[in-house]
C-alpha cells in the first residue's frame, strides 16, 4: 500500500534567488534520478558561473542593504519563528517530495524530519537575541568593546541524506545571526530546498537573504566557495570533499569553513549491557536510512562471551526489515541513493570479505527499479580489513570481539574517523572512562543517535571535521568578533 502517488508530486524548477524561481539560457539540464525506481523523475538547472555570481552579488546586496542584520533580533527571530510554522502547513508536499527524491520514507519524513527541521530552526531563532560581546579590561581612560557580527554570506554546501535536516543546520544559525546565505543542496536531492527557500519569502524573510542555486560541487559549489564575497562556506559531506573545499578556502581566500564530515563510528558493547534493548539499538544505528548516515553505528564492538548470542537478536531485527520504495507504508529499509553508491557498498563488502571477514547475514545488492542492499553483519578479526577502515554508507555492520576494557577503548579509537560513539554497559565507571578515552565529537551512553536536544552540538574529531552544527557553538560560528577601542 503506497502513501501517495509519486506521479502526483509537484516537481519546484530553478534556482531561487531574488525571491523567486528562476532559470538561465546558459543552466545545463540533467536528468535527476528517483532513488526508489531508478528512473529518471525530473531535470534539474546547473548554475552556469554566471548565474553563481548572480546569487552570491544578490545575496550581498541584501546583507549589505535591506534591513535583515541590522533588524532587531527579536524582529529576526519573529520571522524565522513563521517561517517554522508555514514549514510546518507545507509539512505533507514538503515529506512528499523529499521522500520521492531522496531515500527518507515518506512516514518517516513526518515522523522525524520535519520535527526535527522545524525544532531545529525554532532553536535557532530563539538565539537570536541571546548573545552579546564584553568589555576588555583595558586602561582606565579607554573603552574597549568586543562585539560581534554576521560574517555577510554564507556558502553552504549539504548531502543528499537527509537534504532538509542538513539545510536547516546551515541556514537556520546563519540567518539567526544576521547573515545571508547562498545555499547549494546535493544535486542527487535538490528539490526541497527550493520549496523550504520559498516559504522563508512567504513568511517575510528578505529577498535574496536565502538563494540556492542548483548544481554539481565541482563547477557550482566550487565556485560558491571560491567567490570573494562569501564570507565562510559551511559544509557537510565526504571527508574527501571537505578536504577539497577546505584547499579552496585557503587559495581563494583565505576564508573559514566549518567541515560535517564522514564517520566509522564504534558502538562498544559490554557484557552486562541490557542485551535485548541494546540489540535493537545496534540494528537500527546501521539500519536506519539504510545506513546512509554520518552517524552510523557501522562497527559493533563485542565483548566476546555474548558476541553469539546478540549477533543472533541483531540478525533477528535485520530479517524484520521491508525493503521498498520511499513511498511504501510497510518500506523499513529503503533504496540506496543512487545505482553507482550501492556498486560501491557491494564491492566493499566483497573485497572485505576476500580479506578474511565472515558473511554472517547479508552482502546482497538488489536491483529492483531502485538499488537495495540487504543488512549486512561482518564477523572480523583484522582491524586493518577494508569493512572497518571505510565509510561504507550503507547498511553494512562489522563485529569485532574484545576480552578486556583496554581491548574495547583501542578498538573503538579509528586512526581516521571520529564523529560519534556509542557505549552500552551498566556500569558507570566503565561509561565514563569510555566517554573520556574515544576520541569522537559525540558519544552516547546506552543510547544511539542525535536527539531533539538542539542544546548538544554536533561535530567530528580527526577527519570527521572541523567546527560544530547545532547548539550554542553553530551559532555562534555565524558570528565574527570586533574589537572596539575608545579613548575618553
Ligand atoms: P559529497 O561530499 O559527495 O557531496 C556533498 C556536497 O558537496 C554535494 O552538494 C556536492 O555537490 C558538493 N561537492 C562535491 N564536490 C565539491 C567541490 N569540489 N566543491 C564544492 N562542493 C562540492 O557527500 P555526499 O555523498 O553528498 O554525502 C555523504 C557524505 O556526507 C558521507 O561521507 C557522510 O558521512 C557525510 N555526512 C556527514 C554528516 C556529519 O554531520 N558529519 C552529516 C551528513 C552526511
Amino acid at each position: 500500500m503506497d502513501w501517495y502517488n509519486p506521479s502526483d508530486t509537484d516537481i519546484p524548477k530553478g534556482h531561487f534567488i531574488d525571491g523567486r524561481f528562476m532559470s538561465f539560457n546558459d543552466d545545463t539540464s540533467v536528468d535527476v534520478i528517483c532513488p526508489s525506481t531508478g528512473q529518471a523523475y525530473a531535470a534539474l538547472n546547473y548554475a552556469s558561473p554566471d548565474t553563481v555570481e548572480f546569487a552570491v552579488s544578490q545575496a550581498y546586496q541584501a546583507y549589505r542593504t535591506n534591513s535583515w542584520a541590522s533588524m532587531a533580533p527579536r524582529e529576526r527571530a519573529k520571522y524565522l519563528f513563521q517561517w517554522a510554522e508555514l514549514i510546518e502547513k507545507h509539512q505533507a508536499s514538503l515529506a512528499q517530495l523529499e521522500s520521492l527524491g531522496s531515500s527518507r520514507p515518506y512516514h518517516e519524513v513526518l515522523q522525524w524530519d520535519i520535527p526535527y527541521v522545524v525544532d531545529c530552526l525554532r532553536f535557532f531563532a530563539e538565539l537570536a537575541d541571546k548573545h552579546g560581546g564584553y568589555v576588555g579590561a583595558t586602561q582606565q581612560d579607554r573603552l574597549g568593546m568586543v562585539i560581534s557580527q554576521p560574517y555577510g554570506v554564507i556558502g553552504a554546501i549539504t548531502p543528499w541524506n537527509f537534504p532538509m535536516s542538513m539545510l536547516m543546520w546551515k541556514v537556520g544559525p546563519a540567518l539567526a545571526a544576521g547573515n545571508a546565505v547562498v545555499l547549494k543542496p546535493s544535486e542527487m536531492t535538490p528539490f526541497t530546498s527550493v520549496y523550504l527557500a520559498k516559504l522563508a519569502v512567504d513568511a517575510g524573510i528578505p529577498a535574496n537573504q536565502f538563494n540556492v542555486v542548483q548544481g554539481d560541487g565541482k563547477t557550482v559549489g566550487q565556485a560558491i566557495c571560491e567567490h570573494s564575497l562569501i564570507g565562510k562556506v559551511t559544509f557537510t559531506g565526504s571527508t574527501a570533499t571537505g578536504a577539497a573545499i577546505m584547499s579552496t578556502c585557503a587559495l581563494k581566500g583565505p576564508k573559514p569553513s566549518t567541515l560535517e564530515l564522514g564517520g566509522k563510528s564504534p558502538q562498544v558493547v559490554f557484557a552486562d549491557a541490557d542485551i535485548d534493548k541494546t540489540a535493537l539499538t545496534v540494528a537500527k544505528a546501521i539500519t536506519g536510512n539504510a545506513g546512509q548516515v554520518c552517524v552510523s553505528g557501522s562497527r559493533l564492538i563485542i565483548h566476546q562471551d555474548i558476541a553469539e548470542t546478540f549477533s543472533q537478536k541483531v540478525l533477528s531485527h535485520f530479517s524484520q526489515l521491508r525493503m521498498g520504495p520511499t513511498w511504501n507504508k510497510s518500506t523499513t529499509l529503503p533504496p540506496i541513493i543512487s545505482a553507482g553508491q550501492a556498486q560501491r557498498i557491494n564491492s566493499i563488502v566483497n573485497q572485505s570479505i576476500a580479506q578474511g571477514a565472515e558473511r554472517l547475514c547479508g552482502g546482497e545488492l538488489i536491483n529492483d527499479g531502485g538499488s537495495f542492499f540487504t543488512p549486512t553483519l561482518l564477523a572480523i578479526t583484522d582491524n586493518n580489513n577494508c569493512a572497518v577502515q571505510q565509510e561504507i554508507f550503507g547498511p553494512v555492520l562489522t563485529m569485532q570481539t574484545f576480552d578486556s576494557d583496554e581491548q574495547a577503548w583501542a578498538l573503538a579509537s579509528h586512526e581516521t574517523y571520529g564523529l560519534a560513539a556509542g557505549i552500552h554497559t551498566q556500569n558507570l565507571q566503565r561509561a565514563l572512562t569510555g566517554m573520556r578515552q574515544i576520541e569522537a565529537g559525540s558519544v552516547w551512553i546506552n543510547r544511539y543517535g542525535r536527539s531533539f536536544d538542539h542544546i548538544m552540538p554536533t561535530g567530528g574529531f580527526k577527519q570527521s571535521g572541523i567546527g560544530k552544527d547545532i547548539g550554542v557553538e553553530a551559532f555562534q560560528a555565524n558570528l565574527k568578533t570586533k574589537s572596539v577601542l575608545i579613548d575618553f
